[in-house]
């Protein structure tokens, strides 16, 4: 996948096109009955063209920004903090920048609760995105859902108590809340434990409208099998017994399943490929990476 694939998805350009050319040769009725001229007819690929002008303008802004240089201190953090993106060569390190670079230029990320959101933590949020999506070249964040950072973890009224345990959560509509000292730890260590790509998992798990551990844009074919895997595991995690694969929170439902089973797939690959081959092998076919490899 190039870094001009992202910019322009292949599939939203086939959209857009067919829609300009669609509106283009609908416009021609109504322009031939009103003006009752041939000439006229030329306005029509004007209609189509100004429609595709206004409905691609966020590909332009993506290409400006892709034309920028990436900035160091950017960089800085993604080389101390990600070992993601150390892994990666140098083909795949500009693409990994690019994604980082148009998280932060679409997505809304706010401080809460007294919280000053450094850079570092935007670049964590945004590289834990690019981590998920880096081998998805059509897949769209939504960029509707503000990030809210808080300072610390909360309770359950959202207060930033002594005993607060919620590093992070996101609803099905609202916002993605998140611990800033949280965040930072997830990338401190390769524990399996990483709020940020928990939360974005759950994300990537409601785009399709339902919290239910099956990811959005899944090919159907593999619809059917996710479903029994996500129910199976969730049993053997609950059972717990000789089921080492996951921590038990992946016991509280579908969705948190898939969550956990997402940090284990990035943080701990071989671990998960060794105690969970068939899980393992249906994240590397859903996220279309391998890190394990
Ligand atoms: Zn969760």
């Amino acid at each position: 996948m190039s870094r001009d694939h992202r910019v322009f998805p292949k599939r939203a350009a086939l959209v857009h096109r067919s829609l300009a050319l669609l509106l283009t040769l609908v416009a021609c009725i109504p322009i031939v009955l009103v003006f009752e001229s041939v000439p006229a007819l030329l306005l029509a690929p004007v209609i189509g063209g100004v429609y595709y002008l206004v409905s691609t303008r966020r590909y332009r802004r993506r290409a400006r920004i892709a034309a920028r240089p990436f900035p160091s201190p950017w960089r800085d953090v993604l080389l101390r903090r990600v070992p993601f993106y150390r892994g990666l060569g140098e083909v795949d390190r500009p693409r990994f920048e690019l994604d980082v670079a148009l998280f932060l230029s679409e997505q809304r990320i706010i401080g809460d609760h007294g919280a000053t959101v450094d850079d570092e933590t935007r670049v964590l949020i945004a590289a834990s995105a690019a981590m998920l999506a880096f081998g998805m070249p059509e897949w769209e964040w939504d960029d509707l859902r503000d990030i809210v950072v808080y300072p610390r973890a909360f309770d359950d009224g959202y207060r930033q108590s002594h005993d607060a345990q919620i590093a992070g959560m996101v609803h099905h509509q609202g916002p993605i809340l998140l611990s800033q000292r949280d965040v930072k730890l997830g990338f401190a260590k390769q524990d399996g434990h990483n709020v940020a790509l928990h939360e974005l998992a759950h994300v990537m798990d409601f785009a399709d409208g339902r919290a239910d551990g099956i990811p959005a844009d899944i090919d159907w074919v593999a619809t059917a099998p996710w479903i029994e895997l996500v129910s199976n595991r969730l049993e053997r995690v609950r059972r717990a017994g000789k089921y080492r694969a996951l921590r038990s929170y992946a016991g509280t439902n579908e969705a948190e399943l898939f969550a956990v089973a997402v940090e284990a797939f990035f943080e701990r690959p071989a671990a998960l490929k060794e105690r969970d081959p068939d899980l393992y092998a249906a994240l590397a076919d859903y996220f279309n990476q391998d890190p394990a490899g």
